[in-house]
């Protein structure tokens, strides 16, 4: 089993990055409100994630770190309704197989918690302790046992360029909890869980960024969005900025990215992208998701609307701008 473990970490786990995207997904389903994620070495010698959700029950600390462990899975169709959270159990025994794993945690009607060990897999050290409400994962030495796999690597900047980027699209998608990240002991940034859009792009992004963004939103055959983007003063050289979030969750569309650059194109300089976080609402029925843990991908079953609703949405509002 232990085998199988770090053959499917291949698929879930390929980069502190991914490791970060699961262990968060699953402080999310644990209804945690406040989410700590500390790094060193971008992510290669340490990962700490430590959440307020709900822990783990003491019987159940081993069993998480079993393949197929998940407990929300009962029913087949269930697996549609929880695409977004966590890959069907196989994340925790994934990153615990090619690492070094400690797992402390308690749930609210414990006295005390547990403090679990793992070393490649297996359970070197279990004991009670005093912690409050709530689970941490520490993850030491990622890819220890497997050197093919560290080596595939990049250097500590591209890698931790990468955990930034993504805790702060989380981040973006939940502005309703408080994610703190920390760098090699510094923080990178601070939301605080307002549930205000505007709040967690000033904390991630900076006043300066936030202060020269437009707002606007529409709704049309039951289509919302809601938009958060740059004046044509300020933009980037890249669509690292550039954010779309349906149903709650990221995804990535070739369609969304469209609308966005037909929106402002003549009022941007060539290869230049602006800001751009849209927040949207879609019926179930007319999106088609497909979850890989490396990328979320849809498919709109109205892209005419999609495109024709974005773009409206953003032109308008510029051009009123230009005025
Ligand atoms: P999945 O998330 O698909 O269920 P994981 O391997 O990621 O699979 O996690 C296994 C199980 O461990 C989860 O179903 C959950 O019961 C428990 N678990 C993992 N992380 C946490 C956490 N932060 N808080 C509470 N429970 C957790
Ligand atoms: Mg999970």
């Amino acid at each position: 089993a232990l085998t199988a473990n770090k053959i499917a970490a291949g698929e879930v786990v390929d980069r502190p990055a991914s490791v970060i995207k699961e262990l968060v997904e699953n402080a999310i389903d644990a209804q945690a409100t406040m989410i700590v994620i500390e790094i060193r070495e971008a992510g290669k010698e340490y990962i700490r994630i430590s959440d307020n959700g709900m822990g783990i029950h003491p019987s159940d600390v081993e069993i998480a770190f079993e393949r197929h462990a998940t407990s929300k899975i009962t029913q087949i169709e269930d697996l549609d309704k929880t695409v977004s959270l966590g890959f069907r159990g196989e994340a925790l025994a994934s990153i615990a197989s090619v690492s070094q794993v400690e797992l402390i945690t308690k749930t609210a009607t414990s006295i005390s918690g547990i403090h679990l060990e793992l070393h490649g897999g297996k359970a070197v050290l279990k004991k009670e302790v005093g912690c409050p409400t709530g689970t941490t994962v520490i993850v030491k030495n990622l890819f220890y046992n497997t050197p093919a796999r560290f080596k595939f690597l990049k250097n500590n900047t591209s890698e931790s360029s990468y955990i930034i980027d993504l805790v702060s699209k989380i981040a973006l998608a939940h502005p309703d909890k408080s994610f703190k990240l920390i760098n090699n002991n510094i923080i990178v940034f601070s939301t605080a869980g307002t549930g205000h859009i505007l709040h967690t792009i000033t904390s991630i992004y900076g006043k300066e960024l936030a202060k020269n963004m437009l707002t606007a939103r529409r709704e049309e055959n039951n289509y919302h969005v809601e938009a958060y983007f740059s004046k044509i003063d300020m933009y980037r050289g890249n669509r690292q900025q550039q954010a779309a979030f349906v149903n709650g969750r990221l995804i990535k569309s070739k369609v969304i990215t469209g609308a966005i650059d037909e929106a402002y194109r003549t009022l941007l300089p060539i290869n230049k992208f602006p800001i751009c976080f849209l927040y949207m609402k879609i019926p179930p029925s007319e999106i088609d998701v497909n979850i890989h843990p490396a990328k979320t991908e849809i498919k709109f079953s109205n892209e005419k609307l999609i495109k024709s609703l974005l773009i409206s949405v953003l032109k308008d509002r510029l051009l009123q701008e230009k005025l």
